[in-house]
């Protein structure tokens, strides 16, 4: 639109109606401001009122009605026209229609708005990390929930990833390590589980991540954290229950086989020996029949707790049968195992177990065998029960071991 110094359109171009949607007659002859959608106090008004006491150009977005009443948003750009000095000025008015974009983009900010909402509820944080050709880790974004989840703010961390890693128990970034690397090769989602170290204690954390490869080389993962110290717990708890035996409190034979593998594995390094005992109580059977199973179970009881005084809490100490049981000895020469065990058979013999104003007393017999860190533990169970069985024939209440040892001077023991 070309309009002079009242603001009277004089002329407009072809594309005006479509635009404007007003035809030529329309308009020509008028004052511009009528496009306005208030052309009193509108900005268009305010807009001319600008260039003509500033002589300087003026642009916004200005709200206008069309013929049809509909009100459209015209990013307006004015500008002044005074080649002559002397001549008359004329101001030249360019419109573009950004309705549309305006819709999307009010549209993109209430979706952003409730997203960012949304996010700030979940129980967890979203996050993405980012992971250079040369290792280093940066976190570039954290939801607000990592605030819960750590006691850093995300910005803290945005602005220092390594205040975050170093809350991670070392095992554990060391397993995070490892899988990064991993899911960095294979593009694959990752998963585990970490332990935050808190001022309020360890903190179990999941994490999940997706990757994927950036043109330079650098990797970037988009995940969340959630909080799995309650789950982590509940596991733990399963885990104890099935691997314990309700009774004694000793591990079950299924545990005790899981855990001498882990122990031989350690102790496959430096070559160790480890001494495996078999232990059965004597004449368990009379005990019972003479004073009733409930007092053989408070005897197992009584058993298991004095084992576990003698015993360190590494060692492993399993009831693999009915009133046999069976020890691993971590960390300790078969000399020094012989030593254990002797304490071991007095502190049982000492054990006074009173019912019904009656002392009871009973022995245990105990079998020791060598257990290598790549040896069978059923076979070594089978020399350890053999020696029990020694035991047994010598008179009971005694330790039978290889003969190596019997010999070397500590021998045979027990009343
Ligand atoms: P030995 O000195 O030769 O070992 O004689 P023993 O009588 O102890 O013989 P054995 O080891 O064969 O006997 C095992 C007995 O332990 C038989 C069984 O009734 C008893 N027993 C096994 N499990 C339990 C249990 O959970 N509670 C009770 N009270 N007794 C049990
Ligand atoms: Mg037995
Ligand atoms: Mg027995």
């Amino acid at each position: 639109m070309l309009l002079d110094e009242q603001g009277v359109v004089l002329q407009v171009n072809p594309d005006f109606e479509r635009h404007a949607g007003h035809s030529p007659d329309q308009i020509l002859g008028r004052r511009a401001v009528t496009l306005d959608a208030d052309p009193l106090h509108g900005g268009f008004s305010l807009a001319l009122e600008h260039c003509l006491t500033t002589r300087q150009p003026w642009q916004g977005v200005l709200l206008c009605r069309r013929a049809d009443g509909t009100l459209r948003h015209q990013t307006t750009m004015i500008q002044l026209l005074d080649e002559r000095p002397s001549g008359p000025l004329r101001l030249l008015v360019i419109q573009y229609d950004v309705t549309g974009m305006r819709e999307r983009e009010l549209h993109d900010r209430q979706l952003l708005a409730r997203l960012g909402d949304t996010v700030a509820r979940l129980p967890g944080a979203i996050f993405r990390l980012h992971q250079d050709a040369a290792g280093r880790l940066e976190l570039l974004y954290a939801s607000e929930g990592l605030m819960q989840l750590t006691g850093l703010t995300p910005e803290q961390v945005m602005a220092d990833t390594e205040r975050l890693l170093e809350l991670i128990v070392g095992e554990d970034r060391q397993l995070l390590e490892m899988t990064l690397a991993q899911s960095m090769v294979s593009l694959e989602a990752c998963q585990l589980e970490i332990r935050l170290d808190l001022p309020g204690g360890l903190r179990w954390v999941e994490a999940r991540g997706r990757p994927q490869r950036r043109r330079d080389g650098s990797t970037l993962w988009d995940g969340l954290l959630i909080e799995v110290s309650e789950r982590k717990e509940e596991e733990f708890k399963v885990r104890r229950l099935v691997s314990t035996d309700m009774l004694t409190g000793a591990m079950n034979r299924r545990a005790f086989f899981e855990q001498v593998a882990a122990v031989q594995a350690r102790a496959l390094r430096h070559h160790e020996a480890l001494p495996l005992v078999m232990l059965d109580i004597d004449h368990f059977k009379a005990l019972n029949d003479t004073y009733g199973h409930a007092v053989g179970d408070l005897a197992l009881e009584d058993f298991a707790a004095t084992c576990r005084e003698c015993l360190r809490p590494y060692d492993l100490f399993s009831r693999i049968g009915g009133e046999e049981f069976a020890v691993l000895l971590v960390d300790t020469s078969p000399e020094e195992a012989w030593a254990i065990l002797e304490r071991l058979r007095q502190a049982v013999e000492e054990i006074t177990l009173e019912v019904d104003g009656v002392i009871i007393h009973f022995t245990v017999s105990l079998g020791l065998a060598i257990l290598s860190p790549d040896g069978s533990l059923d076979r070594a169970l089978g020399k350890a029960d053999q020696a029990l069985y020694r035991a047994k024939h010598q008179g009971r209440n005694r330790i039978c071991g290889p003969v190596d040892l019997e010999s070397g001077g500590a021998g045979d023991k027990g009343a």
